[in-house]
């Protein structure tokens, strides 16, 4: 008899296994962002089937926008895109936890889950300093999957500002 395989590595994160495709197309969206000079968050929406229905980029900079954050500019795009305020069923998938605004929205936007890289202890509005979508006061909250290929998402924004 054979010994068994060695299961691959993902075998182990079967939670965080089935986002690593779609973080890596916010990884691609995230250095977008960042040769243009914005800090390289990345974010897509997908659809209930999963297929990328939104994609958006930090432009902040680029268009002298405040709320022109990845994920804001991404939701914007799936309601446009899906014809429906509501992106009930939709996964917001973003490279960096969100901040106040984005959490705010995404909660706005009913998306089903919100999945994220790397943690934002500094700013960071699920789960580092404030924790907006599990707020049982308000009536939406999306499921959470964080840490997903949160070393590529960090090392990203480590490199930008060193870079600076
Ligand atoms: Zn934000």
């Amino acid at each position: 008899m054979r010994p068994a395989p060695t299961p691959p590595p993902t075998a182990t994160d079967p939670v965080r296994e089935p986002w690593r495709a779609p973080m890596r197309r916010a990884l691609e969206e995230a250095e977008r962002a960042a040769r243009a000079g914005d800090v390289p968050v990345g974010a897509v929406v997908l659809s209930p089937d999963g297929t990328v229905l939104a994609t958006g980029h930090n432009e902040r900079e680029v268009t002298a926008d405040p709320t022109a954050h990845a994920e804001v500019l991404a939701l914007r795009r799936a309601a446009e895109a899906y014809g429906e305020w509501r992106l009930t069923g939709c996964t917001l998938v973003v490279t960096l936890e969100p901040c106040v605004m984005c959490a705010g929205a995404l909660v706005q936007s009913r998306v089903d889950r919100l999945v994220f890289g790397a943690l934002d202890e500094k700013a960071g509005a699920v789960g580092s300093l404030w924790d907006l979508v599990r707020d049982r006061r308000l009536n939406h909250r999306p499921e959470v999957v964080q840490g997903v290929l949160a070393e590529e998402c960090a090392a990203l924004l480590t490199r930008f500002f060193r870079d600076r």
